[in-house]
Protein backbone atom coordinates (compact mmCIF):
# COMPACT_ATOMS: atom_id res chain seq x y z
CA UNK A 1 0.00 0.00 0.00
CA UNK A 2 1.40 3.29 -0.93
CA UNK A 3 1.61 6.40 1.56
CA UNK A 4 -1.55 8.07 1.14
CA UNK A 5 -4.59 7.78 3.17
CA UNK A 6 -6.60 4.44 2.40
CA UNK A 7 -9.65 4.95 0.29
CA UNK A 8 -12.86 4.78 1.52
CA UNK A 9 -14.43 1.08 0.10
CA UNK A 10 -18.33 1.24 -0.42
CA UNK A 11 -18.69 -2.26 -0.88
CA UNK A 12 -21.92 -1.43 -3.06
CA UNK A 13 -22.19 -0.43 -6.58
CA UNK A 14 -24.16 2.74 -7.49
CA UNK A 15 -28.02 2.02 -8.99
CA UNK A 16 -30.44 3.87 -10.59
CA UNK A 17 -32.47 3.65 -7.65
CA UNK A 18 -29.55 3.87 -5.30
CA UNK A 19 -26.99 6.88 -7.09
CA UNK A 20 -23.19 7.72 -5.53
CA UNK A 21 -22.26 10.74 -4.91
CA UNK A 22 -19.36 11.55 -6.34
CA UNK A 23 -17.42 14.57 -7.38
CA UNK A 24 -18.77 15.87 -10.30
CA UNK A 25 -22.28 14.79 -8.51
CA UNK A 26 -24.79 11.85 -8.27
CA UNK A 27 -23.40 8.74 -10.23
CA UNK A 28 -26.85 6.88 -11.70
CA UNK A 29 -26.22 3.32 -12.55
CA UNK A 30 -28.47 1.73 -15.66
CA UNK A 31 -28.87 -2.03 -15.97
CA UNK A 32 -30.35 -2.34 -18.92
CA UNK A 33 -32.70 -5.57 -19.30
CA UNK A 34 -29.98 -8.13 -20.99
CA UNK A 35 -27.69 -5.38 -21.70
CA UNK A 36 -29.38 -3.93 -24.38
CA UNK A 37 -30.29 -0.82 -25.62
CA UNK A 38 -33.40 -0.22 -28.15
CA UNK A 39 -32.86 3.09 -30.08
CA UNK A 40 -35.75 4.33 -28.03
CA UNK A 41 -34.25 4.07 -24.85
CA UNK A 42 -30.73 4.78 -25.97
CA UNK A 43 -32.02 8.20 -27.81
CA UNK A 44 -33.84 8.31 -24.57
CA UNK A 45 -30.54 8.03 -21.76
CA UNK A 46 -28.52 10.60 -23.81
CA UNK A 47 -31.20 13.57 -24.03
CA UNK A 48 -31.90 12.76 -20.23
CA UNK A 49 -28.08 12.64 -19.63
CA UNK A 50 -27.36 16.02 -21.34
CA UNK A 51 -30.93 17.28 -19.40
CA UNK A 52 -30.00 16.33 -15.80
CA UNK A 53 -26.30 15.75 -15.94
CA UNK A 54 -22.81 16.67 -17.28
CA UNK A 55 -24.18 15.06 -20.95
CA UNK A 56 -21.08 12.45 -19.90
CA UNK A 57 -21.62 8.39 -19.96
CA UNK A 58 -19.69 5.78 -19.11
CA UNK A 59 -19.56 1.71 -19.23
CA UNK A 60 -18.99 0.02 -16.38
CA UNK A 61 -16.64 -3.34 -15.98
CA UNK A 62 -20.48 -4.76 -15.45
CA UNK A 63 -21.78 -4.12 -18.63
CA UNK A 64 -23.63 -0.88 -17.16
CA UNK A 65 -24.20 2.81 -18.64
CA UNK A 66 -23.78 5.05 -16.47
CA UNK A 67 -25.17 9.17 -16.08
CA UNK A 68 -22.49 11.44 -14.73
CA UNK A 69 -22.70 15.16 -12.84
CA UNK A 70 -26.57 14.29 -11.87
CA UNK A 71 -27.69 17.26 -9.40
CA UNK A 72 -29.59 16.07 -6.68
CA UNK A 73 -32.48 18.27 -7.25
CA UNK A 74 -33.15 16.65 -10.31
CA UNK A 75 -32.38 12.94 -9.68
CA UNK A 76 -36.35 12.45 -9.54
CA UNK A 77 -37.21 14.11 -12.55
CA UNK A 78 -34.29 11.60 -14.11
CA UNK A 79 -35.98 8.64 -13.03
CA UNK A 80 -39.33 10.07 -13.79
CA UNK A 81 -37.44 9.94 -17.53
CA UNK A 82 -36.18 6.53 -17.11
CA UNK A 83 -39.16 4.43 -15.80
CA UNK A 84 -40.85 4.93 -19.18
CA UNK A 85 -38.10 3.90 -21.19
CA UNK A 86 -38.50 0.62 -18.85
CA UNK A 87 -34.70 1.35 -17.20
CA UNK A 88 -35.95 1.32 -14.10
CA UNK A 89 -36.63 -1.44 -11.61
CA UNK A 90 -39.43 -2.04 -9.03
CA UNK A 91 -37.28 -1.26 -6.42
CA UNK A 92 -33.73 -0.64 -4.96
CA UNK A 93 -33.52 -4.04 -3.79
CA UNK A 94 -34.84 -5.91 -6.99
CA UNK A 95 -32.47 -3.70 -8.63
CA UNK A 96 -29.00 -4.83 -6.64
CA UNK A 97 -30.26 -8.27 -6.78
CA UNK A 98 -30.45 -8.15 -10.87
CA UNK A 99 -26.60 -8.21 -11.08
CA UNK A 100 -26.52 -9.98 -14.29
CA UNK A 101 -23.76 -9.85 -16.87
CA UNK A 102 -24.39 -11.46 -20.16
CA UNK A 103 -22.16 -12.41 -23.03
CA UNK A 104 -23.04 -9.61 -25.77
CA UNK A 105 -22.51 -11.60 -28.83
CA UNK A 106 -26.22 -13.81 -27.64
CA UNK A 107 -28.52 -14.13 -30.60
CA UNK A 108 -32.41 -14.14 -29.85
CA UNK A 109 -33.57 -17.80 -27.83
CA UNK A 110 -29.89 -19.25 -27.48
CA UNK A 111 -28.80 -20.24 -23.98
CA UNK A 112 -27.36 -17.13 -22.92
CA UNK A 113 -30.50 -15.50 -23.99
CA UNK A 114 -32.76 -17.79 -22.60
CA UNK A 115 -31.35 -18.26 -19.26
CA UNK A 116 -30.47 -14.51 -19.08
CA UNK A 117 -33.99 -13.89 -19.06
CA UNK A 118 -35.40 -16.05 -16.75
CA UNK A 119 -32.76 -15.63 -14.19
CA UNK A 120 -33.65 -11.65 -14.23
CA UNK A 121 -37.39 -12.78 -14.11
CA UNK A 122 -36.18 -15.28 -10.89
CA UNK A 123 -33.97 -12.66 -9.25
CA UNK A 124 -36.60 -9.86 -9.73
CA UNK A 125 -39.04 -11.87 -7.77
CA UNK A 126 -37.13 -13.68 -5.25
CA UNK A 127 -37.74 -10.74 -2.72
CA UNK A 128 -36.18 -12.78 0.42
CA UNK A 129 -33.14 -12.91 -1.08
CA UNK A 130 -30.37 -10.80 0.17
CA UNK A 131 -27.00 -11.00 -1.19
CA UNK A 132 -23.65 -8.39 -1.10
CA UNK A 133 -23.59 -5.15 -2.73
CA UNK A 134 -21.05 -7.07 -5.48
CA UNK A 135 -22.25 -10.36 -6.16
CA UNK A 136 -23.39 -10.70 -9.43
CA UNK A 137 -24.33 -13.54 -12.32
CA UNK A 138 -22.55 -14.37 -15.59
CA UNK A 139 -24.10 -15.58 -18.45
CA UNK A 140 -21.62 -16.87 -20.44
CA UNK A 141 -23.09 -19.87 -23.02
CA UNK A 142 -21.60 -19.27 -26.48
CA UNK A 143 -19.62 -21.76 -28.02
CA UNK A 144 -16.19 -20.61 -26.11
CA UNK A 145 -16.70 -18.61 -22.81
CA UNK A 146 -15.69 -14.89 -23.08
CA UNK A 147 -16.72 -13.11 -19.65
CA UNK A 148 -13.77 -15.41 -17.57
CA UNK A 149 -11.79 -12.48 -17.15
CA UNK A 150 -14.77 -10.14 -15.78
CA UNK A 151 -15.94 -10.13 -12.56
CA UNK A 152 -18.91 -13.02 -10.81
CA UNK A 153 -19.51 -14.84 -8.61
CA UNK A 154 -21.73 -17.21 -10.46
CA UNK A 155 -21.37 -18.03 -13.85
CA UNK A 156 -23.50 -20.16 -16.31
CA UNK A 157 -21.41 -21.63 -19.26
CA UNK A 158 -20.33 -24.09 -21.73
CA UNK A 159 -18.59 -26.73 -20.30
CA UNK A 160 -16.62 -29.13 -22.53
CA UNK A 161 -19.96 -31.45 -22.08
CA UNK A 162 -22.91 -28.94 -22.15
CA UNK A 163 -24.12 -25.96 -19.73
CA UNK A 164 -22.13 -25.83 -16.23
CA UNK A 165 -23.27 -23.56 -13.31
CA UNK A 166 -20.09 -22.99 -11.35
CA UNK A 167 -19.10 -21.39 -8.22
CA UNK A 168 -16.33 -18.71 -8.98
CA UNK A 169 -13.16 -19.81 -7.83
CA UNK A 170 -13.94 -23.36 -9.02
CA UNK A 171 -12.44 -25.58 -12.06
CA UNK A 172 -15.20 -27.21 -12.06
CA UNK A 173 -19.43 -27.08 -12.01
CA UNK A 174 -22.65 -28.56 -11.87
CA UNK A 175 -24.15 -29.68 -15.41
CA UNK A 176 -27.72 -27.63 -15.86
CA UNK A 177 -29.83 -27.42 -18.47
CA UNK A 178 -31.46 -24.49 -20.51
CA UNK A 179 -34.26 -25.12 -18.32
CA UNK A 180 -32.32 -25.75 -15.00
CA UNK A 181 -29.92 -23.24 -14.74
CA UNK A 182 -31.46 -20.02 -13.32
CA UNK A 183 -33.33 -22.04 -10.55
CA UNK A 184 -29.84 -23.72 -9.72
CA UNK A 185 -28.45 -20.33 -10.04
CA UNK A 186 -30.58 -19.62 -7.32
CA UNK A 187 -30.05 -22.09 -4.96
CA UNK A 188 -26.42 -21.81 -5.90
CA UNK A 189 -26.74 -18.30 -4.28
CA UNK A 190 -28.27 -19.59 -1.17
CA UNK A 191 -25.83 -22.37 -0.30
CA UNK A 192 -23.32 -19.66 -0.61
CA UNK A 193 -25.27 -17.64 2.00
CA UNK A 194 -25.80 -20.78 4.06
CA UNK A 195 -22.07 -21.45 4.24
CA UNK A 196 -21.52 -18.04 6.04
CA UNK A 197 -20.02 -16.86 2.74
CA UNK A 198 -21.56 -13.38 3.63
CA UNK A 199 -20.42 -12.60 6.94
CA UNK A 200 -21.78 -9.21 7.96
CA UNK A 201 -23.07 -8.08 4.81
CA UNK A 202 -20.15 -8.70 2.30
CA UNK A 203 -18.19 -11.73 0.82
CA UNK A 204 -17.42 -12.72 -2.37
CA UNK A 205 -17.76 -16.55 -3.65
CA UNK A 206 -13.97 -17.04 -4.32
CA UNK A 207 -13.28 -16.71 -1.10
CA UNK A 208 -15.92 -19.21 0.39
CA UNK A 209 -14.35 -21.77 -2.22
CA UNK A 210 -10.80 -21.00 -1.24
CA UNK A 211 -11.95 -21.94 2.14
CA UNK A 212 -14.02 -24.57 1.21
CA UNK A 213 -14.34 -25.94 -2.05
CA UNK A 214 -17.04 -25.88 -4.48
CA UNK A 215 -20.60 -28.22 -3.57
CA UNK A 216 -20.18 -31.80 -3.69
CA UNK A 217 -22.44 -31.84 -6.56
CA UNK A 218 -19.70 -29.53 -9.16
CA UNK A 219 -17.72 -32.25 -10.29
CA UNK A 220 -18.27 -31.27 -14.03
CA UNK A 221 -15.05 -29.54 -15.87
CA UNK A 222 -15.25 -26.33 -17.10
CA UNK A 223 -13.24 -24.91 -19.92
CA UNK A 224 -10.25 -22.69 -19.50
CA UNK A 225 -10.82 -19.89 -22.24
CA UNK A 226 -8.52 -16.72 -22.09
CA UNK A 227 -10.44 -14.10 -24.07
CA UNK A 228 -9.30 -10.12 -25.41
CA UNK A 229 -11.88 -8.39 -27.70
CA UNK A 230 -10.56 -5.64 -29.72
CA UNK A 231 -13.20 -2.91 -31.94
CA UNK A 232 -14.29 -4.60 -35.23
CA UNK A 233 -16.86 -6.31 -36.72
CA UNK A 234 -17.93 -9.27 -35.08
CA UNK A 235 -21.11 -11.75 -36.77
CA UNK A 236 -23.48 -9.64 -34.26
CA UNK A 237 -22.21 -6.08 -35.19
CA UNK A 238 -19.50 -3.66 -34.54
CA UNK A 239 -17.54 -3.62 -31.74
CA UNK A 240 -16.45 0.10 -30.99
CA UNK A 241 -14.39 0.86 -27.93
CA UNK A 242 -14.59 4.10 -25.93
CA UNK A 243 -11.99 5.98 -24.39
CA UNK A 244 -11.77 5.66 -20.70
CA UNK A 245 -14.89 3.60 -20.97
CA UNK A 246 -16.86 7.33 -21.11
CA UNK A 247 -18.68 8.94 -24.23
CA UNK A 248 -20.66 11.99 -24.78
CA UNK A 249 -24.02 11.41 -24.63
CA UNK A 250 -24.54 13.02 -28.09
CA UNK A 251 -22.10 10.01 -29.12
CA UNK A 252 -24.94 7.39 -27.75
CA UNK A 253 -27.60 9.24 -29.29
CA UNK A 254 -25.54 9.20 -33.17
CA UNK A 255 -24.68 5.13 -32.43
CA UNK A 256 -28.09 4.19 -31.92
CA UNK A 257 -28.94 5.57 -35.42
CA UNK A 258 -26.93 3.02 -36.78
CA UNK A 259 -28.63 -0.22 -35.12
CA UNK A 260 -29.98 -1.00 -31.33
CA UNK A 261 -27.14 -1.52 -28.23
CA UNK A 262 -25.53 -4.06 -26.41
CA UNK A 263 -23.15 -2.96 -23.26
CA UNK A 264 -20.81 -5.08 -22.88
CA UNK A 265 -17.68 -5.51 -20.03
CA UNK A 266 -15.02 -4.45 -22.43
CA UNK A 267 -15.63 -0.90 -22.17
CA UNK A 268 -16.82 -1.47 -25.84
CA UNK A 269 -20.58 -1.37 -26.95
CA UNK A 270 -21.64 -3.51 -29.64
CA UNK A 271 -23.88 -1.64 -32.47
CA UNK A 272 -26.29 -4.78 -33.44
CA UNK A 273 -25.89 -5.22 -37.42
CA UNK A 274 -23.48 -2.13 -37.82
CA UNK A 275 -20.73 -2.59 -40.34
CA UNK A 276 -19.03 0.70 -40.75
CA UNK A 277 -19.34 3.29 -37.89
CA UNK A 278 -18.53 6.97 -38.26
CA UNK A 279 -15.91 8.62 -36.22
CA UNK A 280 -17.16 9.84 -33.47
CA UNK A 281 -16.51 11.92 -29.87
CA UNK A 282 -14.61 9.16 -27.25
CA UNK A 283 -15.12 6.26 -30.05
CA UNK A 284 -11.94 4.05 -30.99
CA UNK A 285 -12.68 2.00 -33.83
CA UNK A 286 -8.93 1.06 -34.85
CA UNK A 287 -7.60 -2.23 -33.06
CA UNK A 288 -4.43 -0.45 -32.95
CA UNK A 289 -4.96 2.45 -31.23
CA UNK A 290 -2.81 3.05 -28.35
CA UNK A 291 -5.36 4.38 -26.16
CA UNK A 292 -6.20 0.46 -26.10
CA UNK A 293 -3.23 0.20 -24.17
CA UNK A 294 -4.22 2.39 -21.19
CA UNK A 295 -6.88 2.68 -18.06
CA UNK A 296 -7.41 4.94 -16.27
CA UNK A 297 -10.20 5.96 -13.52
CA UNK A 298 -12.16 9.19 -13.40
CA UNK A 299 -9.48 11.00 -11.55
CA UNK A 300 -10.04 14.23 -9.87
CA UNK A 301 -11.95 16.29 -10.18
CA UNK A 302 -14.73 13.81 -10.68
CA UNK A 303 -14.02 11.23 -8.18
CA UNK A 304 -14.10 12.67 -4.61
CA UNK A 305 -11.44 10.14 -3.84
CA UNK A 306 -8.73 11.55 -6.32
CA UNK A 307 -5.39 12.39 -5.34
CA UNK A 308 -4.57 13.53 -8.68
CA UNK A 309 -6.02 14.06 -12.78
CA UNK A 310 -5.49 10.62 -14.35
CA UNK A 311 -7.13 10.72 -17.81
CA UNK A 312 -4.83 13.34 -19.39
CA UNK A 313 -1.66 11.48 -18.31
CA UNK A 314 -2.45 8.15 -19.49
CA UNK A 315 -3.53 9.84 -22.92
CA UNK A 316 -0.39 11.00 -23.41
CA UNK A 317 1.32 8.28 -22.34
CA UNK A 318 -0.31 5.90 -24.91
CA UNK A 319 1.86 5.90 -27.64
CA UNK A 320 4.67 6.02 -26.01
CA UNK A 321 4.29 2.48 -24.66
CA UNK A 322 6.15 -0.43 -26.08
CA UNK A 323 3.55 -2.49 -28.55
CA UNK A 324 1.37 -4.59 -26.10
CA UNK A 325 2.13 -3.36 -22.27
CA UNK A 326 -0.78 -2.20 -20.52
CA UNK A 327 -1.01 0.83 -18.30
CA UNK A 328 -3.40 1.41 -15.42
CA UNK A 329 -3.26 5.19 -14.22
CA UNK A 330 -5.23 5.37 -10.95
CA UNK A 331 -6.17 8.55 -8.57
CA UNK A 332 -6.07 6.81 -5.40
CA UNK A 333 -4.93 3.01 -4.34
CA UNK A 334 -8.56 1.59 -4.43
CA UNK A 335 -7.89 1.08 -8.25
CA UNK A 336 -11.00 0.93 -9.40
CA UNK A 337 -10.70 0.98 -13.49
CA UNK A 338 -7.78 -2.28 -12.87
CA UNK A 339 -8.68 -4.12 -9.54
CA UNK A 340 -5.98 -7.08 -10.78
CA UNK A 341 -2.58 -6.34 -11.61
CA UNK A 342 -1.26 -4.63 -13.97
CA UNK A 343 2.34 -4.63 -16.01
CA UNK A 344 2.70 -1.02 -15.39
CA UNK A 345 0.72 0.70 -12.66
CA UNK A 346 0.76 4.85 -12.06
CA UNK A 347 -1.04 5.66 -8.38
CA UNK A 348 -1.64 8.87 -7.34
CA UNK A 349 -0.39 9.62 -4.14
CA UNK A 350 -0.66 13.70 -4.05
CA UNK A 351 -1.83 16.15 -6.40
CA UNK A 352 0.75 15.49 -9.42
CA UNK A 353 2.28 13.11 -7.40
CA UNK A 354 2.77 9.50 -8.58
CA UNK A 355 3.86 5.98 -7.88
CA UNK A 356 5.12 3.08 -10.34
CA UNK A 357 4.69 -0.14 -9.82
CA UNK A 358 5.55 -3.21 -12.05
CA UNK A 359 3.42 -6.35 -12.45
CA UNK A 360 0.74 -5.16 -9.42
CA UNK A 361 -2.19 -3.66 -7.89
CA UNK A 362 -2.52 0.49 -7.52
CA UNK A 363 -2.29 -0.68 -3.60
CA UNK A 364 0.99 -2.87 -4.06
CA UNK A 365 4.25 -1.48 -3.15
CA UNK A 366 5.82 0.98 -5.40
CA UNK A 367 9.20 0.70 -7.58
CA UNK A 368 9.46 4.52 -7.92
CA UNK A 369 7.48 7.00 -5.84
CA UNK A 370 7.42 10.89 -5.83
CA UNK A 371 6.55 11.09 -10.02
CA UNK A 372 4.69 14.40 -11.41
CA UNK A 373 3.04 14.08 -14.56
CA UNK A 374 5.71 15.95 -16.17
CA UNK A 375 8.47 13.98 -15.48
CA UNK A 376 6.86 10.87 -16.78
CA UNK A 377 5.94 12.75 -20.50
CA UNK A 378 9.78 14.09 -20.39
CA UNK A 379 10.87 10.27 -19.43
CA UNK A 380 8.43 7.71 -20.05
CA UNK A 381 10.99 5.27 -20.20
CA UNK A 382 10.52 4.79 -16.60
CA UNK A 383 7.37 3.30 -17.28
CA UNK A 384 9.10 0.21 -18.74
CA UNK A 385 12.88 0.30 -17.67
CA UNK A 386 14.70 -2.38 -16.41
CA UNK A 387 11.93 -4.37 -16.90
S1 LIG B 1 -9.46 4.59 -8.07
FE1 LIG B 1 -10.06 6.46 -9.12
S2 LIG B 1 -12.29 6.34 -9.31
FE2 LIG B 1 -11.68 4.83 -7.75
S3 LIG B 1 -11.88 5.90 -5.81
FE3 LIG B 1 -9.74 6.14 -6.47
S4 LIG B 1 -9.69 8.06 -7.63
FE4 LIG B 1 -11.84 7.46 -7.43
Amino acid sequence: MSGSAAPKVYGWCPGALRPMMSGDGLVVRIRAPLGRLSTTQAEGVAELAQTFGNGLLDISARANLQLRGIREDSFEDLIAGLRPLGLVDIDAAAEARRNILLAPFWQEDDDTHAIASALSAALTAATGLTLPGKFGFAIDCGAAPVLQDCAADIRIERGPAGLILRADGATTGKAVTRESAAAEALALARWFLDQGGAPEGRGRMHRLIARRGPPPSHGALALQRPFAATPGHTPAGTLAALEFGQMPAATLAELATHGEIRVTPWRMLLIEGARDLPPLPGLILDATDPRLQVTACTGAPGCLQALSATRDLARDLAPQLPEGTRLHVSGCAKGCACPGPSPVTLTATGADEFSLIRNGTAADQPLITNLSADRLRAAPELLTEGS
